[in-house]
């Protein structure tokens, strides 16, 4: 259990469905400050944030944020983890899976050069509290967040959806 601290953030990115082809925005959890079970805050370097993972357990506020913006991200069995946890769900029914979308060179939060992650949102999450997430996380450059005013969203891609991803000039 990880305990998530202010600021925490929806971020989207582009995913193309790995079934039938469509444009989706998937979605996950970002945040600055974590605390993992009752050991010091771990914070993140400017323009990093931890990206949250494998999420099997959100608190309800949550979920209905996160779904606010992504009505198809849900609780799913994955064989490959063997357990539930929240995954991005295209129109088609085909998921995606974490391992996918952070571990393979195609997946959205997979850094694409060395500004990092390209994020289509980055939306604060309304929250009082710290709460607790059961869940995997990892440090991520994410393009944009450096300098972002945390208070509304940004929109970092500039690319309309779908346009192809120039190459990295670096
Ligand atoms: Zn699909």
């Amino acid at each position: 259990m990880v305990l998530i601290h202010s600021p925490a953030y929806v971020v989207g990115a582009h995913q193309n469905c790995w079934k039938c082809g469509s444009e989706n925005e998937v979605v996950t959890v970002a945040c600055t400050a974590i605390g993992v079970d009752g050991e010091a805050i771990e914070s993140a370097e400017p323009g990093e944030a931890f990206l949250l993972s494998y999420i099997t357990e959100m608190p309800a506020h949550l979920f209905h944020f996160v779904s606010g913006f992504a009505p198809n991200y849900r609780k799913l069995y994955s064989r490959t983890a063997d357990e539930e946890y929240y995954a991005n769900v295209c129109n088609c029914g085909a998921n995606f899976g974490d391992f996918y979308l952070f571990s393979e060179p195609e997946g959205a939060w997979f850094p694409k050069d060395d500004s990092g992650v390209v994020t289509t949102r980055v939306l604060p999450v309304p929250m009082v509290d710290p709460f607790e997430v059961e869940c995997d996380f990892g440090t991520h450059k994410i393009a944009g967040l450096e300098g972002a005013p945390f208070s509304g969203p940004v929109n970092v891609r500039e690319s309309p959806i779908g346009q192809k991803d120039e190459e990295p000039t670096a």
